[in-house]
């Protein structure tokens, strides 16, 4: 099965490549994936320890969730299907002394020939903009080792959201590029929470992602109708 070919999005995948060396300036179009990231590792932090656990990080990327995964003390493995991106990746983490194994593969090839293979796997703001998300779920899990971790995050399809990450952070404040998300593929978390079930995962936690505009800060909230992260474990 050609799986390179079936779930991507060949213009999603050259708009992020499109912006492969501005992956880690802070202020640059991809800042709110800095904003966020130490927040979605206090979430995962508080599920479970990373310390030399084998964690897979799916659409990684320039590296920003991978590198803080892997300065955990996890051995870390990067997937992406943007070269350009992935170059970035290797590039700065190397500079930073981190030993991260980035691969430019889709995640359906690695469940199947890798399957139960990590402790946790994440896969953030990465699922709404695949053509078929319930597979990269499906495959996700098949990765996860029983017992083990899977974390996800991405955006919920409510009018707040169109409002908020639509009109509001593309169109209104620029925060970041216009044309960087497309609403109909948001996720609603019942959907979410189905395909996890579904690939035999157990969601244990939800939590809303917030934006303060007037702080230009973010920070975690019980609200999931924007931006969101979960938690799901395979059953041992
Ligand atoms: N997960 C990272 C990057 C999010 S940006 C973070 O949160 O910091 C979305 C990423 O998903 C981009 O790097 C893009 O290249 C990647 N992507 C999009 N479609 C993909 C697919 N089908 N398979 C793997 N990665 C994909």
């Amino acid at each position: 099965m050609d799986t390179l070919r079936m779930n991507q999005d060949a213009a999603e995948i050259a708009q992020f490549d499109a912006l492969a060396n501005q992956w880690w300036d802070p202020h640059g179009p991809l800042w709110t994936l800095h904003a966020i990231n130490p927040l979605r590792m206090e979430f995962i932090r508080t599920h479970t320890p990373l310390a030399g656990l084998k964690v897979l990080d799916v659409g990684c990327g320039g590296g920003i969730l991978t590198e803080a995964l892997a300065r955990e003390g996890a051995a870390v493995t990067g997937i992406d299907l943007a070269a350009g991106s992935l170059a970035t990746a290797r590039l700065h983490a190397e500079a930073q002394g981190l030993d991260i194994q980035y691969r430019l593969t889709p995640v359906e090839d690695l469940a199947a020939a890798e399957p139960a293979s990590f402790d946790v796997v994440t896969c953030m703001e990465m699922l709404e903009h695949v053509p078929d998300p319930a597979a990269v779920v499906q495959a996700c899990a098949a990765l996860v080792k029983p017992g083990g971790w899977m974390f996800l995050s991405t955006l919920n399809r409510t009018p707040k959201a169109f409002a908020l990450a639509i009109v509001g952070a593309e169109y209104l404040t620029r925060m970041i590029p216009r044309g960087t998300h497309d609403f109909r593929k948001f996720i609603r978390p019942a959907e979410l929470a189905r395909w996890l079930r579904a690939a035999g995962m157990e969601i244990t936690h939800q939590q809303g992602l917030h934006y303060n505009p007037l702080t230009r800060q973010f920070h975690l909230s019980p609200g999931v109708e924007v931006n969101y992260l979960v938690a799901a474990r395979k059953p041992s």
